[in-house]
Order: structure tokens, then sequence, then C-alpha cells
């Protein structure tokens, strides 16, 4: 289900919160939040929420997509956000009520509510992104880091180690170079490509159930790895606990698309940079 307007949206919720779950068979939704997919979303990006959704569906949840864009109302209840890249021009077109949201964005962080933000909104996500020209976006501030533009872009297949899902592989493609500090910490070392910077080595950051990244692919059907744990995350964030209930097809559908997930990772690892 995926919901426009995020009027409908609290209605849809509360109406599927009555349905106790529980008992097998019963609804069990989890409402995502995809941020800004129409200025924020580049590289295909919003693959990540069709894998979220095809994924949650698998395991016997029933996901609920809102589409949060500047202006709208923001849902009732949240177990998972994600957002996706853009122009410089697309983060300056959302910043106002990104700052706006930073609040809930902040408090929802806190809760544990996972949450993955690609590239440019991994830098949002941060204290501030300033250009290449020399202004200066401010961020949420939920990662402890500063991005500033450079002349140079980084662009080029990437492919990563991290301690909690593996080898991952994506691609980037940006002029920000984001530098960590203090808890956060980040997502991987980079094996082949640039990362955050030219400087350090390190790709992405974590903080919490918090994953910012400058790899775009879409990065989740090739990491499904990534993908488990927002779910788990989610599912735990409503219902206390992850219980994936598949039907026999189901279990069939996921080994197939794992499967496929294992060649393109492959594949991806070969590639030149
Ligand atoms: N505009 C930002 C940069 O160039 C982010 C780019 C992106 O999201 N791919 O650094």
């Amino acid at each position: 289900m995926t919901q426009e307007n995020g009027g409908a949206a609290q209605d849809a919720t509360k109406e599927a919160a009555d349905t106790a779950p529980g008992a097998a068979g019963e609804s069990r939704p989890i409402d995502v939040v995809s941020l800004y997919a129409h200025d924020m979303n580049i590289y295909g990006d919003s693959g990540n929420v069709l894998v979220i959704e095809k994924r949650l569906r698998l395991y016997g949840y029933e996901p609920v997509v809102h589409l949060y864009n500047p202006g709208d109302l923001w849902p009732e209840h949240v177990d998972l956000v994600l957002g996706g890249g853009g122009q410089d021009s697309g983060q300056r077109i959302i910043q106002k009520d990104f700052l706006q949201r930073g609040g809930i964005l902040r408090q929802l962080a806190k809760e544990g509510v996972p949450m993955l933000m690609i590239c440019g909104l991994y830098q949002l996500f941060g204290k501030y992104f300033q250009t290449v020209s020399g202004d200066r976006i401010p961020g949420v501030g939920v990662f402890d880091a500063v991005t500033i533009g450079k002349k140079a872009r980084l662009i080029g297949n990437v492919v990563e180690r991290s301690r909690d899902f593996g080898i991952i592989v994506g691609y980037e493609n940006h002029s920000g170079q984001t530098f960590l500090h203090g808890d956060t910490k980040p997502l991987a070392t980079v094996s082949k490509g640039q990362g955050n910077n030219l400087d350090d080595g390190f790709e992405g950051a974590r903080v919490g159930n918090v994953i910012g990244t400058y790899m775009h692919g879409s990065l989740l059907p090739k990491n499904p790895r990534v993908a488990d744990f927002l779910i788990a995350r989610a599912a735990e964030h409503r219902y206390g606990t992850f219980e994936p209930r598949m039907s026999r097809e189901a279990r069939h559908e996921l080994d197939l698309l794992d499967r496929t997930a294992r060649e393109a990772r492959d594949v991806a690892q070969q590639r030149p940079r």
C-alpha cells in the first residue's frame, strides 16, 4: 500500500493498528517513510523502497509506504525511513521543510527507528554540506559529520568491507567529501573507490540504527543483508520482535531473490572502478 497524502496515511495506519497482531494470518503493518523522493532520488535510489516493500511482504508483514515530500503531513506512525541522493539544487529545494522535520527525525533516531540515507540525504543527516560554490546547506545533525564540496567529483563503482554487513557493493558520485567526528562511526572501509573523502578510506556513517552511505545502485537489491537489518529493526520497533511468517512459496521466492543478488554482487565486484 502506498500513501501519497499524510492525512490518508494516518487513517489507514489507525485502521490497521486496530487489528492486533498475534494470530497467524493477521495483518502486521510496518510504516515506511520514503523521504523526498520527488527531489532526492537519483541512480535508482527509490529501488531501495521497492526492495523493502517486497521483502517485508515475503516475511509476512504489510508494508505501508508513505511518500513524504515538502509540505506533506508527517505520518502518525513511522517504523522505517528511507532517503535518496540528489543534486545540490534538490538539496536546496527540500532544505526548509527538512529542517522543520529535524526534531522528529532526531527523536525517531534516538528511539531506534532504522533509517537508510543515501548520498545527498546522508550529507544532510550530518551538520552541514558546504557546496563547491561555498553555500552552506544546514543538516539535521543525526550524524556528527560535516561535508565540504570540492572540485574533484568522486565517481565510480565501490566495494567496501563493513563489520555488520560484510562486503557492500555500490556506486558513488559526489562532490561533497564527508568527515566524521565523535560517536559517529564509519559504515565501512573502502577496498575499491573513494568513499567519504580522499583522505581516510572510510565510507558512510552509522549511529544506532541509522545508516548513511554514498552507495547508489540501488543499494538494497545487491546488499540484502542491509535490507534485512533495516526490516528486523523496523519490526522490533513496531512489535518488539522480528518474526518472519513465510509460506513455502515465499521462502522459495526469497531464495531466488538472494541468489540473483549474489550473482549481481559477484559481477559488481569484478567491475572496473
Ligand atoms: N549534491 C551532492 C554532491 O554532489 C550529493 C550528490 C548525490 O546525492 N549523488 O556531493
